[in-house]
């Protein structure tokens, strides 16, 4: 049966053995058998993390003409406040509009605990449908929901031909894993199962129909650029200025797209992932429901990854030559504006923390600007990691400490005090450690700059030379704020509460 058939998408854990524990070096990873999966892995003390809702309402909001419906308790979907600036500034800068999420709370309290929440969520429904008139309302669960049995399918189910809306379940119950990136998962899942379906003529392909099929859509030229919104618009425009020099047509997907013009994602003739943490759930579906094939393996994150991601894209399209001009004239191009900085980077020791894809991506960009990685956290780790970690031992001449982890600060700071980068780049919410203990720290992600390409090499690279040049800020910052932490615990051993077998011990 496929996945889509569920009410809800599998747990990343299950479906992609997916870990969060590892504590180590790269050599050690690399010893390990395809990956650094551990089995039984764990942390005997824990930290405080994010859940589903984080990465699944960054999307959620995003999407015109909609609402949002948390259903939960009140602080579920708080992010939303953070991500709001997002929402209005990337509505800007692809509508020309100024808008608000409108996002809306069960807000289930101790009485509904007892008394169970579907009464509420359904006269919500009505409520947003009738103030809103939206295309979409989107019911959201969180944890006290998939706690109490409401059964939120069964909601939008029931109360759908009341209202005019299309109602979409997202599971994103918080308790239910520890790899955020499931909420990728739980998004595309809906979307797959409530707003495809437009195009009613296209039937599911019969085996000999389908290489025909994929050939016309070769021809067309049309492809998904697939953003769950780890890229702001301006790297978006940035790959598809790429794209469109090899002459495609771009369709971004699933940010800021309306519900009602969602099923043009199933008419391309390819889909083209910017990252394999993001989209593999999704674009595996797409193919084998509506026959559209995809790309999924480097991020373009650096030099030779855009390099390679355009290689991919062209070879499907038999554009080779005009892909290799591209190349060669953006690299050429790139190095040399380059020079200027590259005497700063040289032999500047950089640590890195964020998503699994991008902490490794953007490790290889920094080797590439003559920087010395000297330590690498991810906040998950599966299959589609270890083709990366392979370029990474491939470029650096030093073997170096990796962690897997759900964010877990303590570990960081321990680390981040033995080891003494010059550089640090970690999310907005993740790089306070680093800021706190007086080491240079630029954020890794952030809307409104530039990352991706060519053009985000460049751009990096500028940013980090102003930074280095006056590193004021978190110098002092360090002499007025001071981490939670004892001196005893800077002494022990980072990955002291890693109590797996087989688990890894820094030297
Ligand atoms: S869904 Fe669960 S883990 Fe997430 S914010 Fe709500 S209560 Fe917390």
């Amino acid at each position: 049966m496929s996945y889509m058939e569920q009410k809800e998408p599998p747990r990343r854990e299950e479906r992609l053995n997916a870990s969060i524990t590892y504590g180590g070096t790269i050599c050690g990873l690399a010893k390990k058998t395809r990956g650094c999966r551990l089995d039984d892995a764990g942390r005997s003390f824990n930290q405080g993390s994010i859940c589903l809702l984080l990465p699944g309402m960054a999307i959620l909001n995003s999407l015109p003409d909609s609402v949002v419906l948390l259903h939960g308790a009140i602080g579920c979907g708080s992010c939303s406040h953070s991500q709001n600036a997002n929402v209005r500034s990337g509505g800007n800068q692809r509508f020309g509009k100024v808008k608000d999420a409108t996002w809306l709370s069960t807000a289930l309290n101790e009485i509904d605990v007892i008394n169970g929440g579907e009464t509420k969520l359904i006269e919500a429904i009505r409520e947003a449908d009738r103030r809103y008139r939206p295309a979409a309302i989107i019911v959201v669960a969180g944890c006290v929901p998939g706690i109490i049995g409401d059964d939120i399918d069964g909601v939008a189910a029931k109360i759908q031909p009341e209202v005019s809306a299309k109602i979409l379940p997202v599971h994103c119950e918080g308790f239910k894993t520890r790899i955020w990136a499931t909420a990728y998962d739980a998004v595309y899942h809906s979307i797959g199962r409530n707003l495809l379906e437009k195009p009613l003529e296209q039937t599911p392909l019969q085996p000999d129909e389908f290489l025909e099929f994929k050939e016309n859509r070769r021809r067309q030229r049309t492809v998904n650029l697939m953003n769950v919104s780890s890229m702001g618009r301006v790297d978006e425009q940035e790959l598809e200025r790429l794209l469109r020099s090899l002459g495609l047509e771009v369709n971004v997907f699933p940010v800021f797209s309306h519900p009602q013009e969602m099923y043009r994602v199933t008419q391309a003739s390819l889909s083209i992932s910017t990252c394999p943490t993001h989209d593999d759930y999704f674009l595996k579906f797409i193919e084998e429901k509506f026959g559209v094939p995809y790309i999924i393996g480097h991020m373009p994150i650096g030099i030779e990854n855009t390099n390679r991601w355009l290689r991919d894209v062209a070879d499907f399209f038999e554009l080779n030559e005009t892909a290799e001009k591209l190349i060669d004239s953006e690299t050429r191009e790139l190095l040399l504006a380059l020079e200027e900085f590259k005497p700063a980077f040289k032999g500047k020791k950089v640590f890195i923390s964020a998503g699994e894809f991008r902490a490794l991506a953007t490790a290889q960009l920094m080797a590439e600007l003559g920087f010395e990685i000297v330590g690498v956290r991810s906040f998950h780790h599966d299959e589609f990691a270890e083709g990366e970690y392979e370029k990474l031992i491939s470029i650096s001449s030093e073997d170096f400490v990796v962690g897997i982890a759900d964010a877990q600060p303590f570990e960081e700071a321990n680390l981040l005090k033995r080891i003494k980068p010059d550089v640090f780049l970690g999310h907005w919410g993740g790089n306070m450690t680093a800021s706190k203990l007086g080491i240079t720290s630029h954020v890794i992600y952030n809307t409104g700059l530039n990352y991706i390409g060519y053009r985000g090499v460049y751009e990096l690279a500028r940013r980090l030379h102003r930074q280095l040049r006056n590193p004021a800020y978190n110098s002092k910052l360090s002499k007025y704020v001071r981490l939670p932490y004892t001196s005893q615990w800077y002494e022990s051993d980072p990955f002291k509460y890693i109590n797996a077998e087989g688990g890894e011990r820094a030297e």
